[in-house]
């Protein structure tokens, strides 16, 4: 391609709204401009550069028979009715409705879509196990979007879906899984780890995420310096026997779905500041009272409060009842004493109340000042408290460090969660009908091409790696008015595109001083300069992430460039 028929707005300047370094690289570089909070276009190389890094990810699905399809981004409101998530997913979710006032939402993810496609397609277990994945935009509402690519509200992401016959069958899939995604961030040149992740909105057993190592990752890892053993900090607990049974599980999940409010509404509601209100609000259960606490999306927009009887759900608890009962008052910072001890119901929950008392997320987020046990008893649960650094390792290899990670990846055992409410079924090898095994496996494209723009840059620009480098070959004739420099110019651009080479020729009639700073910023793997040795047949090479120089004839180019 030549530079002056395509499109690199390069910037001077860092621009002032992007505060970290892959944002203010792709802004600077031409690759990708805002149009509004959390939503891009990308410009030529950008566009290049995400293509390379989704046929990265179809290579290696495909390698272990995931197979590609295409599937509606607008999906009718009555398919996420059927699994209660049109009530659940909230504001993440976004909502339109038709010229007829028909409700709809812009897929966040397609769960409900693939699950109600194939339930009137794959009928025999003869058929399964089937695994199909999409790459799509998809549209999340985020209540924070920012780093960029990295939290956007419109978003690139592979999500592919797995149905099976057995949990054996599901078993092999999640580990081909596991290993094309272990291939993909490797081939990509990024420093990751697989770790035990929390189960959030989708819901499900066994999970995964794939994080990158960066310190402007929203998540905290938990690893051992000496073994594989890797977790989510909202996940990594020691000393857990989780004493619930999994009754008691279903039944906080039945009554967790509807009448949520987020803590800015709850913090509305009583007219205070959102962090005022998760200082002072405490939570508890007992037959009667429900009151979930998380972290959500680490942020405090997650707090639910249900008033319930047994599973099903009478009304919504205003906070303000909630802290009578409690006995104690917003703006109250002190210790908090309860009336009674708390008694939980779901692991969930219970991760929740230790995550508050230990501050494994932030000191004292939840409960300023309290202790357990000297504050409140935490009845059975006294012993279970967050991994901290320093720790043994639960495998007994190795202490516990922390480093912060960008999810760029997470894989799901879903079982039947999505199939059972959707009335997903195949008739078994002894004719009776079972919903579908499932697992649903995700990787942020975009997110995972900023990723790599973070870890991959100096002070000058870009240093992408090979594999999603916009170009190979950046050829910089200094002075395009010279004719022989632009004759040769041209001259390898033609040669080199002929063994297949992708190259930009920069044909500017700019200063040297801005074409190399341009290369530079943008950052292709080899910059071939066109200079004053033009004359001689000679140019200098020079490869753009060691910095190495060198000078060949035209001639001996090819066979260098191996
Ligand atoms: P996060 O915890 O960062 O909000 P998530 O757990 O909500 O992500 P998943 O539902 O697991 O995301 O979606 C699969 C993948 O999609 C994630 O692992 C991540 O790489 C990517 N992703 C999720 N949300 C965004 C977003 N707002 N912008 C860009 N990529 C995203
Ligand atoms: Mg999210
Ligand atoms: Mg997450
Ligand atoms: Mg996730």
């Amino acid at each position: 391609m030549k530079q002056t028929a395509t499109f690199i707005p390069t910037l001077r300047e860092t621009p002032a709204d992007a505060d970290v370094k892959s944002h203010q690289l792709l802004l600077r570089a031409g690759f990708i401009r805002q149009n509004t909070s959390g939503i891009y276009s990308f410009l030529p190389l950008g566009k290049r550069t995400l293509q390379k890094v989704e046929n990265v990810i179809r290579e290696e699905m495909e390698a272990v028979n995931s197979v590609e399809v295409f599937l509606p981004a607008l999906q009718q409101a009555e398919l996420w009715m059927e699994t209660g998530r049109w009530y659940s997913y909230g504001d993440e979710l976004m909502r339109l409705t038709d010229r007829n006032n028909r409700a709809f939402a812009l897929g966040a993810t397609h769960e409900e879509v693939i699950t109600s496609l194939l339930r009137d397609e794959i009928k025999s277990y003869k058929k399964l196990p089937l695994n199909l994945f999409q790459i799509q935009s998809k549209f999340r509402d985020e209540k924070r979007p920012r780093f960029g690519l990295l939290r956007g509200r419109e978003f690139l992401m592979k999500d592919a879906y797995s149905f099976h016959a057995t949990t054996e069958s599901l078993d092999d899939t999640y580990n081909d899984m596991m290993q094309a995604y272990t291939n993909i961030f490797t081939r990509l040149g990024l420093n990751f780890r697989a770790v035990i992740a929390d189960s959030g909105a989708i819901g499900g057993k066994d999970n995964h995420e794939f994080m990158v190592l960066s310190d402007i990752g929203e998540d905290t890892i938990a690893y051992s310096d000496q073994s594989n053993y890797a977790a989510n900090i909202e996940m990594a607990a020691v000393n857990v026997e989780y004493p619930v049974s999994n009754e008691a599980e279903k039944e906080i999940e039945k009554v967790a779905t509807p009448n949520q409010k987020t803590i800015s509404e709850v913090a509305d509601y009583l007219n205070v500041s959102p962090e005022q209100c998760i200082k002072t609000l405490v939570f508890k259960a007992d037959e009667d009272f429900v009151i979930v606490l998380s972290r959500g999306d680490h942020e405090i927009n997650d707090v639910k409060v249900k008033h319930a009887t047994g599973a099903k759900i009478v009304e919504m608890a205003t906070p303000e009842e909630v802290l009578e009962q409690l006995g104690c008052e917003i703006g109250s910072l002190g210790p908090v004493k309860l009336k009674s001890p708390i008694r939980v119901y779901a692991d969930h929950a219970v991760k929740s109340i230790v995550n508050g008392v230990t501050g494994a997320n932030e000191a004292g987020f939840h409960f300023i000042n309290a202790t357990p046990e000297k504050d409140f008893s935490i009845d059975t649960f006294a012993d279970l408290r967050f991994i901290q650094e320093g720790d043994a390792s639960p495998d007994g290899e190795g202490v516990i460090k922390f480093a912060k990670g960008i999810e760029v990846g997470h894989i799901f055992k879903l079982g039947t969660t999505y199939s059972e409410p959707m009335k997903a079924t195949f008739l078994n090898d002894q004719g009776r009908a079972m919903p579908y095994i499932m697992g649903c496996y995700g990787i942020g494209v975009s997110r995972v091409m900023a990723a790599v723009a973070e870890q991959f840059q100096d002070d000058n620009g870009f240093t992408w790696p090979d594999v999603i480098a916009p170009y190979e070959i950046h050829i910089v004739p200094v002075n395009m008015k010279d004719e022989t420099q632009r004759e040769l110019g041209e001259d390898l651009y033609k040669l080199l595109k002929s063994y297949r080479y992708e190259v930009l020729l920069d044909d500017r009639i700019e200063r040297v001083g801005v074409k190399f700073a341009d290369a530079d910023l943008i950052g292709l793997p080899v910059r071939i300069t066109v200079g004053k040795k033009a004359s001689e047949g000679i140019l200098e090479v020079k490869y753009r992430r060691t910095g190495e120089t060198f000078e060949w004839k035209r001639e001996e180019l090819l066979d260098h460039l191996q």
